[in-house]
């Protein structure tokens, strides 16, 4: 085990190293926030109560670099949802392709790649797609501009009945005057702002809790677990991921590559700790799932194995669905013809996807040791470990 220059720093309870990016590129070295070049030393603090372990230099051995050609296979399917994602690379094309792309070309392109949009995001892609037929001259960026006084409409009703439902339940919940007059207040001056009636500017729902957060935890709010059952609905305010009027509000005025890697988002390839982070678990490969960036950041959300595993049992065939797919893709050919004009480019590519290909049986034993272990054996992966 070797650190060079690091420094280590806490940070919310949680230990890491950082370094500058010269150190950064050494391939002795990553940082817990770092996950360009993975390495085979990588030291991860986790937190007080939960200390990391320091992975022996060759435990990643063969395969500690294998992942971020993993993570770009096309269509590999989510470790968690089974669905085929689409590589970052891919995505930033798409986005580079589509920030040109009017009428049909630009719903074509929607239509093409419906099978990576998730929940709202396909509703928007059709009613964008619609509008880009209508109005061929425009871009995404000037067709949700088009959309967006409707949605916006539409949004403010909905932020407004979150309001009216704190009124509803817990205008009755305090007892004292200042209490009463202050939540009151409250309630009054969000309702101007989500009207644009204040100095405020635009209602921001993160802004707006955390604002929220910091008046009702003074100490004059006496009624802990009231606070808390407000918060959590205060929580219900609309969210850009699962409104499609929170979507086109927030979006309209962003660039076109922006609003697309957005449309996007929930199907990208993401690197998944197996072992949460917050519960110590290191970044390295063989704590390192690929997973679409929904499950990632919403489904799992630093759930332990065994808890998770009896919340959502398809993951277990969904893991065995992805480990297969890994290894076969190791048998197809190498490089796209396409992929690259460069032929010095093309050479390197080639020779990095043989190496990293190589570790891939060892890569898939690795990852499937640690879920067997996180799962406590509720699942059993016998089939993709080598001894
Ligand atoms: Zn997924």
């Amino acid at each position: 085990m070797k650190i060079i220059g690091a420094q280590l720093i806490q940070n919310n309870g949680n230990y890491s190293y950082s370094c500058n990016y010269k150190l950064r590129r050494n391939p002795l070295f990553i940082n817990q926030n770092y996950m360009g070049g993975l390495s085979s030393d990588v030291v991860s603090f986790g937190t007080r109560e939960n200390p990391a372990e320091v992975i022996a230099e060759n435990r990643n051995a063969g395969f500690s670099k294998c992942l971020s050609t993993i993570k770009e296979i096309k269509d590999l399917p989510c470790i968690y949802c089974g669905e085929p994602m689409m590589p970052a690379s891919m995505k930033s094309r798409l986005a580079l392709s589509m920030a040109n792309a009017r009428g049909e070309e630009l719903a074509e392109k929607l239509l093409e790649n419906r099978k990576y949009l998730k929940g709202i995001k396909r509703n928007i892609a059709q009613k964008i797609a619609t509008a880009a037929i209508k109005y061929p001259d425009e871009n995404i960026q000037e067709i949700l501009t088009r959309l967006a006084p409707v949605y916006k409409a539409e949004l403010e009703q909905e932020q407004l009945e979150v309001l009216r439902n704190i009124r509803k339940k817990y205008s009755g919940a305090f007892n004292s005057d200042i209490e009463k007059k202050l939540f009151q207040s409250i309630l009054y001056e969000t309702t101007q702002w989500i009207n644009n009636e204040s100095d405020a500017g635009v209602f921001k729902r993160k802004t707006f809790l955390h604002e929220l957060k910091n008046i009702l935890y003074l100490p004059v709010f006496r009624n802990r677990s009231v606070i808390k059952k407000i918060i959590s609905e205060a929580e219900k305010m609309p969210q850009s991921f699962e409104s499609e009027s929170a979507f086109m509000v927030k979006y309209y005025r962003r660039s076109p590559r922006e609003i697309v890697e957005q449309l996007f988002y929930e199907a990208t390839s993401t690197l998944e700790h197996i072992k949460p982070r917050t519960a110590g678990g290191v970044t390295a490969p063989h704590n390192l799932a690929v997973a679409c960036a929904r499950c990632n950041n919403l489904t799992r959300n630093n759930i332990p194995m065994t808890k998770f595993v009896d919340m959502h049992p398809e993951i277990v065939e969904n893991i065995k669905k992805n480990l297969r797919a890994i290894l076969n893709d190791a048998k197809k050919p190498v490089v796209d013809e396409n992929s690259c004009s460069n032929p010095r480019r093309k050479r390197a590519v080639y020779n990095k996807m043989v190496n990293d290909r190589a570790g891939y049986k060892d890569y898939v034993s690795a990852i499937a040791r640690t879920f067997q272990q996180e799962s406590e054996g509720k699942i059993s992966l016998k089939e993709f470990i080598k001894e």
